[in-house]
Protein backbone atom coordinates (compact mmCIF):
# COMPACT_ATOMS: atom_id res chain seq x y z
CA UNK A 1 0.00 0.00 0.00
CA UNK A 2 1.11 3.44 -0.76
CA UNK A 3 0.49 6.15 1.60
CA UNK A 4 0.43 9.65 0.23
CA UNK A 5 -0.99 12.69 1.04
CA UNK A 6 -0.52 16.77 1.16
CA UNK A 7 0.75 18.77 4.16
CA UNK A 8 1.72 22.30 4.99
CA UNK A 9 5.27 23.26 5.53
CA UNK A 10 6.61 26.61 7.32
CA UNK A 11 9.33 28.05 6.60
CA UNK A 12 10.56 31.49 8.04
CA UNK A 13 11.41 34.50 5.26
CA UNK A 14 12.26 36.82 7.07
CA UNK A 15 12.62 37.77 11.12
CA UNK A 16 12.83 41.62 12.78
CA UNK A 17 11.45 43.66 15.29
CA UNK A 18 8.14 44.79 14.74
CA UNK A 19 4.52 46.23 16.74
CA UNK A 20 2.52 42.90 17.84
CA UNK A 21 -0.49 44.46 17.97
CA UNK A 22 -1.22 42.34 20.70
CA UNK A 23 1.65 42.95 22.69
CA UNK A 24 0.84 46.38 22.05
CA UNK A 25 4.77 47.13 22.11
CA UNK A 26 7.64 45.88 20.05
CA UNK A 27 8.81 42.32 19.74
CA UNK A 28 10.70 39.95 17.78
CA UNK A 29 8.54 38.40 14.57
CA UNK A 30 8.85 35.56 12.34
CA UNK A 31 7.48 35.70 8.91
CA UNK A 32 6.43 32.87 7.81
CA UNK A 33 5.77 31.21 4.88
CA UNK A 34 3.74 27.92 4.44
CA UNK A 35 4.06 25.82 1.38
CA UNK A 36 1.75 22.65 0.81
CA UNK A 37 4.10 19.71 -0.39
CA UNK A 38 3.25 16.42 -1.67
CA UNK A 39 3.87 13.78 0.83
CA UNK A 40 4.63 9.94 0.13
CA UNK A 41 4.91 7.93 3.02
CA UNK A 42 4.52 11.30 4.98
CA UNK A 43 7.89 12.67 3.71
CA UNK A 44 6.83 15.96 1.78
CA UNK A 45 8.40 15.52 -1.60
CA UNK A 46 6.98 17.85 -4.27
CA UNK A 47 6.35 21.90 -3.18
CA UNK A 48 2.79 22.44 -4.73
CA UNK A 49 3.11 26.18 -4.05
CA UNK A 50 2.45 28.53 -0.72
CA UNK A 51 -0.56 28.17 1.06
CA UNK A 52 -0.12 31.82 2.02
CA UNK A 53 2.20 34.00 4.79
CA UNK A 54 1.32 35.27 8.25
CA UNK A 55 3.69 37.13 10.72
CA UNK A 56 3.92 35.20 14.57
CA UNK A 57 5.06 37.52 17.27
CA UNK A 58 8.11 35.49 18.97
CA UNK A 59 6.39 36.42 22.51
CA UNK A 60 2.69 35.93 22.45
CA UNK A 61 2.87 33.93 19.77
CA UNK A 62 -0.06 35.36 18.13
CA UNK A 63 -0.32 35.16 14.22
CA UNK A 64 -1.23 38.25 11.93
CA UNK A 65 -1.46 38.98 8.65
CA UNK A 66 1.95 40.09 6.58
CA UNK A 67 0.58 43.17 6.52
CA UNK A 68 1.18 44.22 10.04
CA UNK A 69 4.90 44.77 8.91
CA UNK A 70 4.20 47.96 7.27
CA UNK A 71 2.94 49.34 9.95
CA UNK A 72 5.17 52.39 10.67
CA UNK A 73 4.29 54.24 13.95
CA UNK A 74 6.49 57.18 13.39
CA UNK A 75 5.18 57.49 9.90
CA UNK A 76 1.93 57.14 10.83
CA UNK A 77 2.11 60.00 13.79
CA UNK A 78 3.16 61.98 11.06
CA UNK A 79 0.26 61.52 9.31
CA UNK A 80 -1.92 62.69 11.77
CA UNK A 81 -0.23 65.13 12.41
CA UNK A 82 -0.27 66.51 8.62
CA UNK A 83 -4.03 65.57 8.54
CA UNK A 84 -4.44 67.53 12.10
CA UNK A 85 -2.97 70.70 10.15
CA UNK A 86 -4.79 70.44 7.42
CA UNK A 87 -8.37 70.30 9.67
CA UNK A 88 -7.40 72.80 11.92
CA UNK A 89 -6.09 75.17 9.00
CA UNK A 90 -9.15 74.32 6.93
CA UNK A 91 -12.24 74.38 9.68
CA UNK A 92 -10.50 78.01 11.24
CA UNK A 93 -10.54 79.52 7.71
CA UNK A 94 -13.93 78.76 6.92
CA UNK A 95 -15.31 79.64 10.07
CA UNK A 96 -13.42 82.90 9.87
CA UNK A 97 -15.06 83.16 6.19
CA UNK A 98 -18.33 82.22 7.83
CA UNK A 99 -19.95 85.83 8.46
CA UNK A 100 -19.01 87.10 4.94
CA UNK A 101 -15.97 88.96 6.04
CA UNK A 102 -12.48 89.00 7.35
CA UNK A 103 -11.94 91.20 10.38
CA UNK A 104 -7.99 91.75 11.41
CA UNK A 105 -9.65 90.26 15.12
CA UNK A 106 -9.84 87.30 12.96
CA UNK A 107 -6.71 87.21 11.06
CA UNK A 108 -4.71 87.49 14.62
CA UNK A 109 -6.35 84.76 16.28
CA UNK A 110 -6.69 82.44 13.31
CA UNK A 111 -2.71 83.15 12.62
CA UNK A 112 -2.24 82.01 15.98
CA UNK A 113 -4.32 79.35 16.19
CA UNK A 114 -2.39 77.27 13.36
CA UNK A 115 0.69 78.47 14.62
CA UNK A 116 0.01 76.87 17.93
CA UNK A 117 -1.22 73.52 16.93
CA UNK A 118 0.51 73.49 13.91
CA UNK A 119 4.18 71.93 12.90
CA UNK A 120 4.93 75.09 11.02
CA UNK A 121 4.61 78.36 11.75
CA UNK A 122 3.02 80.49 9.07
CA UNK A 123 3.47 83.83 8.19
CA UNK A 124 0.56 86.28 7.45
CA UNK A 125 1.31 86.25 3.36
CA UNK A 126 1.09 82.14 4.01
CA UNK A 127 -2.52 82.86 6.21
CA UNK A 128 -3.27 84.98 2.71
CA UNK A 129 -2.47 82.15 0.68
CA UNK A 130 -4.15 79.52 2.36
CA UNK A 131 -7.66 81.86 2.63
CA UNK A 132 -7.37 82.50 -1.20
CA UNK A 133 -7.07 78.00 -1.64
CA UNK A 134 -9.74 77.60 1.13
CA UNK A 135 -12.30 79.93 -0.94
CA UNK A 136 -11.48 78.38 -4.02
CA UNK A 137 -11.54 75.03 -3.30
CA UNK A 138 -14.85 75.52 -1.66
CA UNK A 139 -14.56 72.11 0.45
CA UNK A 140 -17.38 71.43 3.70
CA UNK A 141 -15.96 71.56 7.24
CA UNK A 142 -16.44 67.69 7.64
CA UNK A 143 -14.08 66.93 4.43
CA UNK A 144 -10.90 66.81 7.16
CA UNK A 145 -12.36 67.01 10.40
CA UNK A 146 -14.14 63.65 9.72
CA UNK A 147 -11.02 61.83 9.11
CA UNK A 148 -8.97 62.90 12.23
CA UNK A 149 -11.73 62.58 14.58
CA UNK A 150 -11.38 58.67 15.27
CA UNK A 151 -7.80 59.48 16.66
CA UNK A 152 -9.45 62.29 19.03
CA UNK A 153 -10.49 62.01 22.56
CA UNK A 154 -13.19 64.12 23.70
CA UNK A 155 -10.07 66.38 25.00
CA UNK A 156 -8.97 66.94 21.39
CA UNK A 157 -12.40 67.43 19.49
CA UNK A 158 -13.40 70.29 22.24
CA UNK A 159 -10.14 71.77 21.60
CA UNK A 160 -11.19 72.16 17.91
CA UNK A 161 -14.37 73.59 18.81
CA UNK A 162 -12.75 76.06 21.70
CA UNK A 163 -10.68 77.18 18.70
CA UNK A 164 -13.66 77.51 16.44
CA UNK A 165 -15.54 79.35 18.45
CA UNK A 166 -12.38 81.84 19.65
CA UNK A 167 -12.75 82.98 15.67
CA UNK A 168 -16.06 83.10 15.36
CA UNK A 169 -16.01 85.55 18.46
CA UNK A 170 -13.02 87.57 17.50
CA UNK A 171 -15.29 89.92 15.88
CA UNK A 172 -17.54 90.34 19.35
CA UNK A 173 -19.76 88.28 18.56
CA UNK A 174 -21.25 84.90 17.31
CA UNK A 175 -23.24 85.08 14.50
CA UNK A 176 -25.89 82.42 13.40
CA UNK A 177 -23.93 81.45 10.05
CA UNK A 178 -21.00 80.78 12.34
CA UNK A 179 -23.06 78.76 15.14
CA UNK A 180 -24.12 76.40 11.89
CA UNK A 181 -20.62 75.74 11.43
CA UNK A 182 -19.69 75.00 15.07
CA UNK A 183 -22.05 72.92 14.95
CA UNK A 184 -21.13 70.97 11.52
CA UNK A 185 -17.52 70.36 12.78
CA UNK A 186 -19.18 69.43 15.70
CA UNK A 187 -20.96 66.72 13.46
CA UNK A 188 -18.45 65.63 11.36
CA UNK A 189 -16.02 64.85 15.08
CA UNK A 190 -19.41 62.43 16.04
CA UNK A 191 -19.86 65.05 19.02
CA UNK A 192 -23.21 65.45 20.11
CA UNK A 193 -25.32 68.92 20.12
CA UNK A 194 -25.62 69.07 24.00
CA UNK A 195 -22.14 68.86 24.23
CA UNK A 196 -20.97 71.66 21.92
CA UNK A 197 -23.80 73.82 24.01
CA UNK A 198 -22.07 73.09 27.13
CA UNK A 199 -19.03 74.07 25.47
CA UNK A 200 -20.04 77.21 24.04
CA UNK A 201 -21.86 78.02 27.28
CA UNK A 202 -18.30 78.14 28.94
CA UNK A 203 -17.10 79.87 26.77
CA UNK A 204 -19.74 82.75 27.12
CA UNK A 205 -18.92 83.02 30.78
CA UNK A 206 -15.24 83.38 29.98
CA UNK A 207 -12.96 84.97 27.86
CA UNK A 208 -12.29 83.47 24.63
CA UNK A 209 -8.83 81.54 25.39
CA UNK A 210 -7.10 83.00 22.20
CA UNK A 211 -8.41 86.09 22.51
CA UNK A 212 -5.78 87.89 25.46
CA UNK A 213 -2.55 86.71 24.26
ZN1 LIG B 1 2.95 39.68 20.66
Amino acid sequence: MIIFGTRGIKSTIKEGQFLCPQCANNQRYKHKKVTKFFTLYFIPLIPLGSAGEFVECQRCKGTFISRVLDFDPAKSKDQFQSQYEKAMRHSMILMMLADGHIDDEELNIVEKIINKFGHNDISRSDLDQLIEEVEANNEPVQKYLSKIAPSLNEHGKEIIIKCGLAVASADGHIDDSEMVLIFEMAKAMEMSSSHVKGITQDIGTKRPAFSQN
